[in-house]
């Protein structure tokens, strides 16, 4: 009798932003177009799955988060699979591929997914296809197309073998390959191109490749909405297009309500103070927050806090007026699921409240600012009534537009309202905005202040982020939170010199609410000595250790208190050296021991440092731990010292830890190995923490 084999498949997702869930989706979505049925479920969903005893090929899809943990809803899988007493063959059965989300800024890169693989192996499962590790710091598309492309054989590969290695054992000939165990070749992630097979798609895009080929031909230079050859003459593999899952309506009602959670605490600013100058320098702003109204926030140094921001009143209103719905923008939004949707694990996003407005939801839970992703330009290109503009964007969405996409998308972090301006034959549906969109996040900001030296207040710094303008952007943007921050508090915004006589007239409140980090604190053991490395806004929380340390020094002078070091770096000691006085307070009163400052745009070089060569001069604060690398060293590795580090995640925390790497290297005279190895256990005895962002 032959074996029948049954086309499924399991992919299991670990999911923090959604980027890993929706890739998951897409998966599942277009495995029928393969002639595959797919099984999806989110890894915590443990009721929907069973890996113990799946016969199927499984499919992970997982990424980092944090300081390398596993997103929350992966902590539990992540926890059952360390388990001790799981024996080597727990999961011998099983097939699986896995594509490991992160990113290279970031310590402990894709470091879930190699944990959720390193254990499978370890529990005797066997993998039929290449791990893919994709990172976000240069574009996650650049490895997940390709491996997703590669995927559909390499199931089906699994597949067959599997089938015929069950026909082996019931023909009683399985002492071919070891018992039970599938033997898998495995094949490699290909980065060829796909072809067009939909011959009708194709010419289509031909006929409108002819339009923007001349397009390109009178503007001369490629652009977000004009391509050159040979994209522009391409044929193209667009992805397949999502399928729509809500259904939308919007009610006129008298009265709607506007939800606030409990959770968020409205605090009024009480202060506000300009602490950079000069034009060369990014504005960097202190915000003092009167917490009095909350006496049970109580947040440590370390912790950080959410600050809940609107999105911008005239960006919504072009939204509305986008959307063709200016006049009903008091309506109440009812969202349900289309009874038909093909989109698999469908469900009304969990953010979105009952009874809210159009107003209200534009404004309070779409991220209206985020990013357009492939999958909604894909969508998009559905709304679009001109051929040219409607070319443009399968282009921005297909593979042979990537570096499009890159260039004039992602890496000018373009919004979707920005697309639609760029695209005004555009007119999508309310409900593919809601589909496809993320919610408005909080954004964190470091408390940059201790409760002992400011009781009832928080402080916090943040540099006003600026987006220039570029293709599709026609003029400079700031930042959603930073320029709605900076909007509020302009007309009382003081500087350093004046900050004590000035009586600020009474200042908004905002939204925040305590986000507690408990491993990034200064160490439990005051004698502990610790190294904190906080170049820019960086250095707000070390500002709140500080502060603590200083309030602990005086009310316990009897006490052993450790050697405390701060690298600080910025661009000009006279622009941007945020908390100058504070620091030098700090060093003059004893509490920090150390304080080693490097100015990167600063050319001349102030007396106290011209013994320094130019050479040596340092401008990052990597150099600086360099200069200074047998104290460093000392303090880690002898004294069981604490390494901290703090700020923008772009080449800074992956610079220090190189060169630290380096510095163990030289000091204890090993290889690179063992150095990767003496930081790796730093970082699991919590005595090497980051908090980074960017
Ligand atoms: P958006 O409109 O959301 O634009 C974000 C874009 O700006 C991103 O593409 C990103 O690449 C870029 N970007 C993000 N942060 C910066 C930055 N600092 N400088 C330049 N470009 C940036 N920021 C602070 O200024 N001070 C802090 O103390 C601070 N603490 C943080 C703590 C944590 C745990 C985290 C995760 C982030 C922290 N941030 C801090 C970053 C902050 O949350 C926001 O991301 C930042 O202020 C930009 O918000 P926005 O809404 O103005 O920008």
């Amino acid at each position: 009798m032959p074996c029948e084999v049954k086309l499924r498949f399991v992919v299991l997702y670990g999911s923090q932003k959604g980027q890993a869930e929706s890739l998951a989706e897409g998966i599942a979505e277009v495995a029928e177009e393969h002639g595959l049925v797919a099984e999806l479920s989110c890894l915590n969903h443990n009721e929907k799955y069973n890996l113990e005893k799946e016969t199927a090929p499984v499919v992970f899809i997982v990424s980092t988060t944090g300081d390398g943990e596993p997103p929350d809803n992966a902590l539990q899988f992540v926890k059952r699979i360390k388990k001790k007493t799981l024996t080597t063959d727990h999961y011998k059965h099983l097939c699986y591929a896995l594509l490991a989300l992160g990113d290279t800024n970031y310590a402990n890169f894709c470091n879930c997914g190699k944990t959720i693989e390193r254990r499978l192996q370890e529990l005797g499962a066997k993998q039929f296809y290449a791990t893919g590790y994709a990172d976000d710091g240069v574009g996650l598309e650049v490895v997940v197309d390709p491996w997703i492309e590669g995927l559909w054989k390499a199931i089906k590969g699994a597949l067959s073998k599997m089938a015929s290695d069950k026909a082996d054992l019931l023909k009683g000939e399985a002492g071919k390959s070891p018992k039970g165990t599938p033997n898998l070749s495995i094949p490699h992630v290909q980065l060829n191109l796909l072809r067009i097979t939909d011959h009708q798609n194709c010419d289509s895009i031909k006929a409108s490749a002819e339009t923007v080929s001349k397009c390109a031909t009178v503007s001369l230079a490629a652009s977000l909405t004009c391509s050159l050859p040979p994209l522009s003459e391409s044929p193209l593999n667009v992805p397949a297009l999502p399928p729509a899952y809500l259904d939308v309506s919007l009610q006129e009602v008298d009265s709607v309500e506007q939800v606030r959670k409990d959770t968020l605490h409205a605090a009024p600013i009480s202060r506000a103070v300009q602490l950079t100058r000069g034009d060369s320098v990014k504005v960097a702003v202190l915000l003092e927050l009167d917490m009095s109204a909350h006496p049970m926030v109580t947040y440590h140094p370390g912790d950080s806090f959410d600050v809940f921001c609107p999105n911008k009143a005239t960006e919504v209103e072009d939204m509305l007026h986008r959307l063709g719905l200016q006049d009903q923008r008091n309506h109440q939004v009812h969202i349900s699921l289309l009874k038909d949707t093909k989109k698999k694990g469908a469900q009304v996003p969990s953010y979105m409240s009952k009874n809210i407005s159009l107003l209200y939801l534009l404004t309070r839970c779409l991220e209206i600012r985020s990013v357009p992703k492939k999958a909604f330009v894909r969508a998009l290109v559905e709304h679009t009534g001109d051929c040219v503009q409607k070319r443009r964007l399968q282009e921005l969405c297909s593979r042979q537009g990537s570096a499009d996409y890159n260039l004039y998308v992602r890496d000018s972090g373009l919004s979707v309202l920005e697309l639609l301006a760029a695209f005004p034959s555009c007119s999508p549906p309310l409900s593919l905005l809601i589909e496809h969109l993320p919610k408005l996040q909080p954004r964190p900001y470091s408390a940059a202040s201790s409760c002992l030296r400011h009781p009832g207040k928080l402080h916090f710094v943040f540099n006003v982020v600026e987006f220039p303008a570029c293709s599709g952007r026609p003029a400079g943007r700031l930042g959603l939170c930073t320029g709605w921050l900076f909007d509020l508090i302009n007309p009382v915004l003081v500087f350093p010199e004046n900050d004590e006589s000035s009586s600020s007239p009474a200042l908004p409140k905002i939204h925040v609410s305590l986000r507690p980090n408990c491993s990034f604190r200064p160490p439990a053991d005051p004698s502990a000595p610790f190294i904190m490395v906080g170049p820019g806004t960086g250095v707000a929380p070390f500002i709140g250790f500080l502060q603590q340390r200083e309030q602990e020094r005086k009310e316990k002078p009897e006490a052993i208190f450790g050697e405390t070091w701060l690298f600080f770096g910025c661009r000009h000691r006279d622009g941007d050296y945020l908390f100058r006085e504070e620091l030098e307070g700090f060093v003059s009163s004893g509490t920090l021991s150390q304080l080693k400052v490097c100015f990167s745009r600063d050319e001349q070089e102030e007396e106290e440092e011209a013994t320094t060569s130019a050479a040596a001069r340092p401008r990052y604060v990597q150099h600086n731990l360099l200069l200074n690398s047998r104290h460093v060293t000392d303090i880690l590795l002898k004294h069981n010292g604490y390494f901290y580090v703090c700020g923008d995640a772009k080449n800074m925390a992956k610079d220090v830890n190189n060169t630290l790497m380096e510095m163990i290297q030289t000091e204890l005279q090993v290889d690179q190995l063992d150095a990767m190895k003496t930081l790796a256990g730093l970082r699991e005895e919590k005595r090497y923490l980051q908090d980074i962002w960017g």
